[in-house]
């Protein structure tokens, strides 16, 4: 099957308040395929509260150094882009406006220092409007991304699905079509587009169609894919096909958890399928009645540290001593529990036996030679 290379689409380096700009990401071509998320709350405390908004770019800064490269809001009204123009004059991480309906959000949302726009041509209305935008991002180097969902198809299509006329991924294909005509007229293709579906095979159908007619890059995404593990399930599945086709140039795992959960799943799905390397990989094992440390706990505390850092390791977190010290061999720092010890191995060799009857004495010792470990490789 051929697909054709998706050309290369830039956001980003608009100026911030206080100097710099806003960090450059480019799809397509052949540039890395990005992670992103999207905020889940409200933004508009930010209006009155300078402590919300510092709160705000705090959890923006973590989810950067966890690896997302884009943050989407919601932009439901005109305070909320006054909101998200306040938090992206204070941040280099590209921020994209999610909007519908309305055009002259997106425009108010122009006026600052957003790096993307989420908008569909066919739902704000005339012509005009339309080009108001694309003139307004044109001019402020803004991209645009379509983004169509099985939940949100034009009317006339419900009724050709249900009679099977079109199956669902032909409409999400043919709704995208419709949409990037709008955009070709205007003569403007600093476009990405995303065709999502809750159904896996529907969004591999969407999006390989779409990559042997089109080569604007794709955004992939399982839509509503649900909680935590059913979410991941689709989001692996989803992508890790299309992927292996070379289709998609970023991606977001959507699901009923947390944006910080949305990112590590993008990151590991990325480095599993061969698209990220680099960072800490982490080894853990399911813990069973030989367990003798407490697994779970440790790597709850830990992982999102080590997946912040900067450093190609291996980390091995072991219950026992039946695969601890095995593992610890291959793993550039690892922890496992031994009787009534735990072990701490660096490049296979033990460098601590912390042993301590108060569980709790024994977590905090292991917490702190781990990190002194952890430290100086
Ligand atoms: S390492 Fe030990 S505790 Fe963990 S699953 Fe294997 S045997 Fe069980």
């Amino acid at each position: 099957m051929s697909y054709l290379k998706p050309k290369v689409v830039t956001i980003g380096g608009q100026p911030l308040k206080d100097g710099g700009t806003v960090n450059r990401v480019t799809f397509g071509g052949d540039s890395p395929i990005t992670i992103q998320t999207m905020w889940k709350e409200s933004i508009l405390p930010v209006l009155d509260s300078e402590d919300f908004l510092f709160d705000i770019l705090r959890r923006i800064n973590e989810l950067q150094s966890l690896g997302c490269d884009v943050l989407r809001f919601a932009v439901p009204d005109m305070e909320s882009a006054t909101a998200l123009n306040k938090i992206a004059e204070r941040t280099t991480m590209p921020l994209v406006a999610d909007i519908h309906f309305d055009y002259r959000l997106a425009l108010a949302c122009l006026d600052g220092s957003v790096a993307k726009i989420r908008i569909n041509p066919g739902n704000i209305g005339s012509k005009e409007n339309v080009k108001k935008v694309v003139d307004k991002c044109r001019e402020k180097g803004v991209a645009i991304r379509i983004g169509v969902n099985t939940g949100s198809l034009p009317k006339e299509l419900y009724s050709k699905i249900n009679s099977g006329e079109l199956t669902r991924a032909q409409a999400l294909l043919q709704t995208a079509e419709k949409e990037i005509a709008y955009f070709k007229e205007l003569n403007f293709d600093q476009v990405l587009v995303s065709m999502k579906s809750s159904d896996v095979q529907e969004t591999i159908d969407a999006n390989e169609a779409f990559a042997r007619e089109f080569d604007y890059p794709l955004h992939i995404g399982v839509t509503e894919a649900g909680p935590l593990i059913g979410g991941l399930v689709k989001s692996t599945l989803a992508f890790s096909y299309l992927l292996k086709e070379h289709i998609g140039s970023t991606v977001r795992v959507s699901l009923s958890n947390t944006p910080i959960n949305e990112i590590i799943a993008g990151k590991e799905i990325l480095r599993e399928c061969g698209f990220r390397s680099g960072g800490v990989r982490i080894v853990s094992c399911p813990r069973c009645g030989r367990v003798g440390f407490d697994v779970h706990g440790f790597v709850e505390r830990w992982q999102n540290e080590l997946l912040s850092i900067n450093k190609n390791i291996t980390v091995a977190v072991m219950g026992c001593i039946v695969n601890g010290p095995g593992e610890g061999k291959h793993a550039d720092l690892g922890i496992c529990g031994a009787a009534n010890s735990v072990l701490i191995f660096k490049h296979g060799e033990i460098v601590h036996r912390i042993t301590n009857n108060d569980l709790k004495i024994l977590s905090q010792t292991a917490d702190r030679l781990f990190r002194e470990e952890l430290n100086s490789l």
